[in-house]
């Protein structure tokens, strides 16, 4: 039993999970959170990859060598297959891959089946696998179907807390964590993400708990969102010296209204540059403003030394899904012009 499995709501080892408060509070319970004090990282055990073993193929990750991969969040009205076929041929050629959350106020069609909906349509997917609501066997029957479906990665996350109110009275499982499930779906064969927030407290552990994921297996980071590109900067650059060696997609802040601004400024251990939110409402044209915010986060970005890609992440728009994956169309397709 780990350090912190004992007061952890998720029963982490290898936490802090990316939802710790400013003040070192857990994000689902007011008491502080164990692993907010520790000086370094908890080092993963192994095993992991053996030495100059390769990652499996895939599409994003051979996007990513070229340095300027575009993955895109798809978000979608849950349980309607209509839907997923029509928004994937929407974003069609405006990036390179698409990437599917595990909500936690939101549940969906499970990931094999989203990702027989996006293969079906011509997408290429990455989803999200949460260990929130599956036990291991559970997690390993998804990573084998998985397979099967055509998936091309998995981004492996411990998973927020259920949100209050849904599914009220069930249980959350947290059987594995994030870092385990990465293991796990490594020695399946999987293209593994993982994810860190740069500007979760406490910061100076992130960089180092990203490397502890890498040994287990990722290989690919996929970062949340923070409040300026130099954050990133200092942070890869951090992460670099400590051994990082796995390509990183850094993520960008994709709104055109109020609600689909605040939505990404309530969230623990998620931060955007709140002047540029006040800048984008406050113009003339809000949605025009929007994305040329996005486009020149996406830029500055992909500018930073060890960045290889950028995640169009939010919901876009708060009129519905397609509304919000019109914009991201039109910011992909700006950031490949440059390419
Ligand atoms: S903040 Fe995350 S890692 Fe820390 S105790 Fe809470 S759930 Fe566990």
């Amino acid at each position: 039993m780990g350090a912190g499995v004992e007061t952890c709501p998720k029963q982490m080892t290898f936490g802090p999970c990316g939802g710790v408060r400013d003040d070192g509070s857990c994000e689902m319970r007011p008491h502080p959170c164990p692993f907010a004090t520790g000086a370094l990282p908890v080092p993963w055990p192994g095993p992991g990859p053996g030495p100059g073993s390769s990652p499996p193929a895939s599409v994003l990750l051979d996007a990513l060598a070229t340095g300027r991969a575009v993955l895109t969040d798809l978000s979608l009205p849950p349980y309607d297959e209509h839907a997923v076929g029509d928004m994937v041929r929407l974003l069609a050629g405006s990036c390179d891959a698409f990437l599917v959350g595990e909500h936690q106020d939101r549940p969906d069609w499970p990931p094999t089946v989203m990702t027989r909906l996006v293969t079906d349509a011509g997408g290429v997917l990455w989803t999200t696998l949460a260990c929130r609501d599956r036990n291991r066997v559970v997690l390993e029957q998804e990573l084998a179907g998985l397979r099967l479906a055509g998936v091309d990665g998995v981004l492996c996350v411990t998973g927020d807390g259920r949100a209050p109110g849904v599914r009220d009275g069930v249980t959350q499982v947290f059987d594995l964590e994030g870092t385990e499930l990465a293991a796990l779906a490594a020695a399946s064969g999987h293209a593994v993400a993982v994810p860190e927030s740069p500007e979760a407290f406490p910061r100076e552990l992130r960089p180092g708990r990203l490397v502890e994921k890498q040994r287990a297996g990722a290989h690919v980071a996929v970062l949340n969102h923070v409040s300026a590109p130099e954050q990133v900067a200092s942070y890869v650059a951090r992460a670099r010296g400590l051994g990082l060696t796995i390509p990183v997609v850094a993520a960008v802040a994709v709104f055109t209204d109020e609600r689909s601004a605040r939505v990404l400024q309530r969230f623990p251990g998620l931060h955007v540059d709140d002047a540029v939110v006040e800048r984008v409402l406050s113009a003339p044209d809000v949605r025009a403003a929007g994305i040329d915010a996005a486009v020149e986060e996406a830029r500055a970005l992909l500018a930073i030394e060890g960045v290889e890609g950028v995640n169009l992440s939010g919901r876009g728009s708060s009129f519905d899904e397609f509304h919000g994956a019109q914009v991201k169309v039109e910011i992909g397709q700006r950031i490949k012009e440059d390419r």
